[in-house]
């Protein structure tokens, strides 16, 4: 008999079964329909031995003391600052738009109080700012909102920026000096063996039986669970009954090239060239030492994987109702960027799976809105108004049904 089910193995179902086992002395069995843990942010050596992610680039960045200490017990950290480059007017230039971009596209040689008046003049003042049009139109004008943002956002989302929420483009900042990193968190750091090494250690304990290949689907009610940690999409939790969360996906064109270089900076954008967004280099992110190097290309698409839940009020209006099934289901926890259809970061999901860890202990009722003491420090410009803080999970104590173990099933048992 377990005591959780948690479903799906990436950064909020393995932060909630590393804590319940390690801390709470619960048996956990955790499952994922993919053949790895690490979920979004699994790596691995490819081909040539370059260590790459297989679904995009994951670059860590957090305000949190406690998060970064927190994983810091299952890795090493390779301090990375993430710079961006991106492709405008035939000239690579720096995103987030700072001076030496402003400088460079025009040809000027602007200081920072000159650049602040030049923002100005340019700037469309909106009243509110609604919408990620909005967001950017109000700092820097219609001119540089076309030449970085437009094209990559309809790209990246299907969608204008005037139909995407305010919270989405503002996830950029607009500088005035020539810092040209892509964050200004406190904590930078890339795990030093790799992401998927972290997660290993991480659920490395005796309390932790991981099954993957499997779609929780095949054995919720076979093998006898008191609880569960759902972290998979919440629409396809309740068979869709709403109708379908829209979730955004990425197709990734991975590639390995015969050269130890491939571009200056760890990511460069594409918002007007090309059908994908853009393109990374891991050995830069990783600091791998390698004659080839492997990069990969981001294509945006409607159909596939679920990777991006969509900022837009139509779909947050969707997820209420979603959310109030999760709310009132019998003994299961929703947490995690799919089961509470939020823009989270890898931070952000940890900072979640933490809260929800702290109301498991402390057997405390269901709190619909607001993180706890773990939340402190965490970036929260993407949570923005409408998507609101890390609204967490239900917490209803009755236990799922559930009959005995089926024997095949057993050899699924890894670890
Ligand atoms: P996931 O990682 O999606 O894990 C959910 C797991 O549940 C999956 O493994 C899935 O297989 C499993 N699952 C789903 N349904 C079932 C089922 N029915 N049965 C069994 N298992 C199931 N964040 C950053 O902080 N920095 C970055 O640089 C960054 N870059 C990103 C780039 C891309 C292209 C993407 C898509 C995301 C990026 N993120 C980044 C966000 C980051 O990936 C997420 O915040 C984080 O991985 C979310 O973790 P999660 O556990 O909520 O979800
Ligand atoms: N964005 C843009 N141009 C850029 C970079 C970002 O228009 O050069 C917009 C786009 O809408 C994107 C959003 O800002 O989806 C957030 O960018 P971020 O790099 O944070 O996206 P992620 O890494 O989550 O895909």
């Amino acid at each position: 008999m377990f005591d959780y089910l948690v479903v799906g193995a990436g950064f909020a179902g393995s932060v909630v079964a590393e804590r319940l086992a390690s801390e709470l002395d619960k048996k956990v069995l955790l499952v994922d329909k993919r053949p790895h843990v690490g979920g979004n942010a699994f790596d691995h050596y490819d081909d040539h031995g370059i260590l790459v992610h297989k679904y995009g680039p994951h670059i860590f960045h957090t305000n949190s003391r406690e998060i970064f200490d927190y994983l810091g017990r299952f890795t090493e950290w390779r301090p990375y600052q993430h710079r961006v480059l991106a492709s405008v007017d035939g000239q690579l230039v720096p995103i987030p738009i700072n001076l030496t971009t402003i400088n460079t596209l025009y040809g000027l040689q602007l200081s920072s109080p000159e650049l602040e008046a030049f923002y100005e003049r340019v700037a469309e003042k909106r009243h509110p700012v609604r919408t990620s049009e909005d967001v950017v139109v109000n700092k820097v004008g219609k001119e540089l909102y076309e030449k970085f943002f437009k094209n990559y956002t309809r790209k990246q989302w299907g969608l204008d920026p005037s139909e995407l929420h305010s919270s989405v483009a503002a996830r950029i900042p607009t500088r005035t000096n020539r810092d040209d990193r892509y964050f200004t968190d406190t904590y930078q750091a890339m795990p030093l063996r790799g992401y998927t090494r972290m997660f290993e250690r991480m659920l490395d304990h005796p309390n932790i039986k991981l099954m993957l290949n499997t779609d929780y689907r095949e054995i919720a009610g076979i093998i006898p669970c008191k609880e569960t940690i759902y972290s998979g999409p919440v629409d396809a939790f309740f068979d869709l009954r709403y109708g379908k969360l829209p979730y955004r996906s990425i197709e990734f064109k991975h590639e390995t090239l015969k050269q130890a270089q491939f571009q200056p900076v760890g990511t460069m954008n594409f918002p007007n060239d090309n059908a994908y967004t853009r393109v990374t280099e891991f050995k830069h992110l990783t600091g791998q030492k390698h004659d080839h190097t492997s990069v990969v290309y981001e294509f945006p698409k409607a159909d596939g994987d679920p990777y991006y839940p969509i900022p837009q009020a139509e779909n947050d209006e969707l997820y209420a109702k979603y959310k109030q099934l999760a709310d009132d289901a019998p003994g299961v926890h929703f947490v995690g960027r799919l089961a509470t259809y939020k823009y989270y970061n890898m931070d952000q999901v940890v900072a979640q799976a933490l809260t929800l860890f702290k109301r498991i202990k402390e057997q405390r009722p269901a709190k619909r809105h607001g993180g706890g003491g773990w939340v402190t420090g965490v970036d929260r410009s993407s949570y923005g108004a409408a998507l609101n803080a890390p609204s967490i999970v239900s917490e209803i104590a009755t236990s799922i049904s559930s009959s005995s173990l089926g024997t095949a099933i057993g050899s699924k048992i890894l670890t």
